[in-house]
């Protein structure tokens, strides 16, 4: 008899044309078959009188065949169509294409039972329904719960169901279990055996549900071991230096704000403080939407350092948002005896020289630039702290580098793309995450509204009556140059356009991506003191940028924007006291793009923006899956999985805690699980 392990061809009922369908569908082994899991049921355990079917209805009736016939339609296609009837009333079978229409079922007299969602033409119908002739040989009739496959319409669902049904007879025993029944019963799994089986052969929809909840389970145990054992190799290498803080140091950091902590920073600055003080290195990751108050957390963090006579770096993505978050941290300082430097480009050789003997000397206590603070020959004296602005910017090769130049300093990595606590849980799993989620007070929503392209014309004239007042705007498109393939309006040739021929009155500058990195500070920093009324841009704008004046925002062709970028965009308005717009131009082509503008439109709050996008997309496409070696989740959604998330990534973490190179052979199954699921990306897991 074949095994789990042997190809797909030794199942029963599979022949070559079936085997390369399944083939295509990624099933090749006979384990393969057992994991293909449907994507839904169908519930014919109520049966519908055709008097009483409603249109858009999916249901289920049992009737008998009156007449089958295949015919011409419209433009010469092979259609079929089907009559059947019950003692309450007569129903309409259609196939559109008859090639997807089993003629030998459907013999006049002989009792169905059909699947499909109601319609109505000329009376009530159903297009392609699901059909089962009730006497022998198809076993599947009988069943109450049918599973529904994601197939190709080439492999029809009633073979494919004899199919798994027979494997799952003939292997579903076989397959060995990872947990025990005693650890399955008190999280009340069921044993693997048993959930396959029921996933393909349910009794009742619940035995399904808790049949796929065991599968993901697995899934997200086996990810979250990765973790586990992901973040064991980071720990172990990195001990670090144990800050000292005291109730007076807390204080008088704490009287350098001018204004009262909101709940979340309080707790965050907490989380940092607990890690700063522990003798291992900190790797947090500080997430919280544009404006929710992270320079204070990471100044609370900074001081705490200089306070143990350490010093700490501020890396920022670009020149000018170091040069923006010198500023910031000047004013909060202002008076105290905290030396800060800003190491910016393009200052003369001299001072340079001298900025860096001051910082080898220890004569400056915070630094703040780019990611050129860690290359190059720049040294520190004593590095105790690094806080990176936007870690995606601020590669991993970075960390290391940084790490090469002190005794691993405590490392605070602050980003303003909210991620959905879940994803964040598992994505970055060697890293600790605090949570920014509540504003500060007194900020005003900004106002966003979507319109048809038609309506941009009443657009200018509210920008002219803004910009006539006094504030600033900006106009974002999302090419450089024109393209025939694209058809969209490019921020080039617009930018011209709307200086010529609708705000001859304003200077308008541009920005855009193919531009010279320096050519752009330049534009953003005249924009930034007022030098242009109108700044028109592609979505280079996106990070970090701080205009307080500038109170509107266009967006056209905002369709073609995901969420997030919408959302960044929109946080470079709002800055300020006035009240703000955010303006979307927008022809959506499908429900999604509707869908993503109404949810930019209807919140401002970012961890719900970015639940929403995971769930539109899927925490692959939502992550990049590959860039953090994600594996894709076949049973398991993240979001609606949390709890067992949750649950799975405890009992992980312990697994780690007592077996950390899983060398007990009690852990061997999940190891080579785990190996299987990492395929070659086992370097990121650093397995003992
Ligand atoms: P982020 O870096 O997260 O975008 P910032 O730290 O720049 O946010 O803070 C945004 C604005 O809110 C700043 O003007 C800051 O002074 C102000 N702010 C921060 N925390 C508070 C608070 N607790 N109460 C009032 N205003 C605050
Ligand atoms: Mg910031």
């Amino acid at each position: 008899m074949p095994g789990l392990d042997d190809s797909v061809q030794y199942a029963k009922g599979v022949g070559p044309a079936r085997l390369d369908m399944l083939n295509r569908l990624g099933v090749h082994s006979i384990r393969d078959l057992l994991f293909f899991v449907p994507r839904d049921y169908e519930d014919r355990s109520r049966i519908t009188p055709i008097k009483d079917l409603r249109v858009g209805d999916k249901a289920t009736v049992r009737a008998r065949v009156i007449a089958a016939e295949t015919y011409r339609g419209g433009r010469g296609r092979a259609m079929a169509r089907v009559e059947v009837a019950d003692d309450t009333g007569h129903l309409l079978c259609q196939w559109f294409n008859a090639r997807y229409f089993r003629a030998d079922l459907f013999t006049p007299g002989r009792e169905m039972i059909i699947s499909g969602t109601v319609s109505f033409y000329r009376g009530v119908q159903m297009v392609s329904p699901q059909c089962d002739p009730t006497d022998g040989g198809e076993a599947f009739s009988a069943a109450r719960i049918l599973p529904v496959y994601p197939l190709t319409e080439d492999l029809p669902q009633s073979g494919l169901r004899r199919v798994i049904r027979s494997a799952v007879e003939q292997h579903a025993s076989d397959l060995p279990d990872p947990f025990d029944a005693e650890y399955l019963k008190t999280r009340d799994l069921p044993a693997l055996s048993e959930a396959v089986r029921a996933i393909h052969v349910p009794e009742s929809l619940e035995q399904a549900a808790r049949a796929r909840r065991r599968l993901a389970y697995d899934e997200l145990f086996i990810l979250e071991l990765a973790m586990a054992l992901r973040r064991r190799g980071v720990r172990a290498e990195e001990s670090g230096i144990a800050f000292r803080l005291t109730p007076e140091i807390d204080a008088r950091i704490r009287r350098r704000f001018p204004f009262a902590l909101t709940g979340a920073q309080r707790r965050v600055i907490e989380e940092i403080g607990r890690d700063m003080q522990a003798p291992k290195a900190m790797n947090r990751l500080l997430q919280g939407d544009v404006g929710s108050g992270k320079t204070v957390v990471a100044l609370y963090a900074m001081l705490l350092a200089v306070a143990n006579k350490r010093q700490a770096a501020l890396m920022a993505p670009t020149e000018i948002l170091a040069a923006q978050h010198h500023d910031t941290l000047r004013r909060y300082l202002a008076g105290s005896r905290v030396r800060l430097e800003l190491f910016a480009g393009g200052r003369p050789a001299r001072e340079r020289e001298a900025a860096n003997r001051r910082l080898a000397a220890g004569e400056i206590d915070i630094a703040l630039g780019t990611h050129a603070l860690v290359e190059g020959d720049v040294r520190f004296q004593n590095l105790g702290l690094v806080v990176v602005d936007e870690q995606h910017k601020f590669g991993v090769l970075q960390r290391a580098r940084l790490r090469q130049k002190s005794l691993h300093p405590d490392v605070l990595l602050m980003t303003a793309t909210p991620i959905p606590r879940t994803l964040a849980l598992t994505v970055f799993g060697d890293l600790d995450v605090s949570t920014l989620d509540e504003m500060p007070p007194g900020r005003r929503p900004v106002a966003s509204r979507w319109y048809p392209p038609e309506k941009l014309r009443d657009a200018h004239e509210f920008i002219r009556a803004r910009v006539a007042a006094g504030e600033q705007a900006f106009v974002v498109y999302p090419l450089v140059e024109d393209s025939e393939t694209l058809d969209l309006k490019a921020a080039t040739t617009s930018a011209l356009q709307l200086q010529r021929e609708v705000f001859p009155e304003f200077r308008i500058g541009l920005l855009h991506g193919r531009m010279k990195p320096d050519e752009k500070e330049r534009v953003m920093v005249e924009f930034r003191a007022g030098r242009y009324h109108i700044l028109v841009s592609t979505i280079v704008i996106e990070v970090g940028i701080d205009v307080p004046n500038s109170t509107i925002m266009v967006i056209e062709h905002a369709e073609r924007y995901g969420l997030a970028q919408l959302h960044q965009l929109r946080g470079r308005v709002g800055r300020g006291e006035k009240p703000s717009f955010f303006l979307l131009f927008a022809e959506p082509k499908n429900d999604d793009a509707r869908r993503r503008l109404d949810v930019i439109c209807s919140t401002t709050d970012g961890f719900k923006i970015a639940e929403e996008d995971l769930r539109m997309r899927g925490p692959g496409e939502f992550f990049g899956t590959r860039q953090h070696g994600l594996p894709e989740l076949r049973h398991a959604d993240i979001l609606r999985d949390f709890r067992l998330l949750q649950l799975a990534r405890r009992d992980a973490f312990d697994r780690v805690a007592r077996d950390a190179r899983l060398a007990d052979p009690a852990n061997a199954l999940l190891r080579a699980r785990l190996e299987e699921t990492f395929k070659g990306r086992m370097d990121l897991i650093q397995v003992g």
